[in-house]
């Protein structure tokens, strides 16, 4: 771990900061180059309807598997992403092939799955960021309206009026909005109204908390109340056993994703999930 010193006002780069810096560069040149090489990859992990178990989407996640075999996972890379710029291009490939599997899916029978992009805050803010959602749709063929953007909370509640504008032009296309780890911010209420979005996914802490005291399940009940006070969907994030799915259920939550239903999948594993998902449900 890297330490600033501090003497006199001044700060000072140690030795370990400068072995920060150098592993930070390595591993830039590493994922440009692995990405170019196709190491990057994406899993999906299944969103569930609280009430009958079926499946009704997926959410795609972002893998690196390194030359040497190793998985990075994204709350690693994706800062190494953004920070150097690449996030840009590898944003507009995962825009890409979550809409190409999407499209894939349908052909195999699932017309009506929903498929959630996560987007990032240095590709949401990119000029071309509109062009290279629609570029996407477009050589795909994948439906809008099926395909839904997950935004954080911290992106949703920055310069409202250059928001506005944008989720308007998003919501043009006709794909929809989520915001993720919802209850992690300090977001206005006021300013949530004003802003099109679809969907909150109720952050992952929340629902680790809610078989606690009354009190810890106050902030998933508050947001399942909100979202259903403004017309939103809701999904729970990381439902990991059945008492918070009963929870969640009883709360008035119509959806959950989490270990319980399934771990994020390949799509030959997804596809199988699914024809289980299916017999079962
Ligand atoms: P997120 O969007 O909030 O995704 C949910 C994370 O929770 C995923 O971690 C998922 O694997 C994990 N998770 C799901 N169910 C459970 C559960 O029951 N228990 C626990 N403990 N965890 C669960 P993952 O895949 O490591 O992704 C981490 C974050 O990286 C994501 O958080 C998202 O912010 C970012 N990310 C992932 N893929 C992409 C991408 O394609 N683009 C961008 N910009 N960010 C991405
Ligand atoms: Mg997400
Ligand atoms: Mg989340
Ligand atoms: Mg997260």
């Amino acid at each position: 771990r890297a330490k600033t010193q501090r003497r006199g006002g001044h700060f000072y780069f140690t030795r370990s900061m400068g072995e920060e810096i150098r592993t930070r560069v390595n591993m830039m040149h590493a994922l440009r180059n692995g990405f170019r090489r196709g190491e990057l990859f994406l899993v999906y992990q299944p969103q569930v309807c609280l009430a009958h178990g079926r499946a009704e989407g997926a959410e795609a996640l972002l893998r690196w598997r390194t030359e040497d075999g190793s998985l990075v996972p994204p709350d690693r890379f994706i800062p190494i992403a953004e920070y150097s710029g690449l996030i840009i291009d590898i944003g507009a490939w995962v825009l890409r092939e979550a809409c190409a599997e999407l499209v894939r899916l349908r052909a195999a029978g699932y017309a009506d799955f929903m498929m959630s992009i996560n987007v990032s805050q240095v590709q949401f803010r990119h000029p071309q960021f509109l062009a290279m959602l629609r570029r996407a749709l477009d050589e795909t063929g994948a439906p809008p309206r099926y395909v839904e953007l997950e935004i954080t909370e911290s992106m949703a509640m920055e310069e409202p009026e250059v928001l506005v504008e944008l989720l308007g032009e998003i919501k043009r296309t006709g794909v929809s909005i989520a915001i993720d780890d919802f209850g992690t911010g300090f977001s206005s209420l006021s300013h949530l109204q004003r802003l099109q979005v679809d969907r909150l996914k109720i952050d992952r802490t929340f629902v680790t908390e809610i078989t606690g005291s009354a009190r810890g399940s106050s902030i998933a009940q508050m947001v399942i109340q909100l979202g259903r006070n403004l017309g939103l969907s809701i999904v729970a994030e990381g439902v990991e056993d059945d008492r918070q799915a009963r929870i969640l259920h009883e709360l008035g939550c119509p959806l959950g994703q989490g270990y319980l239903f399934a771990q994020p999948l390949a799509p030959q594993a997804l596809l199988e999930w699914l024809a289980k998902d299916a017999a079962r449900t």
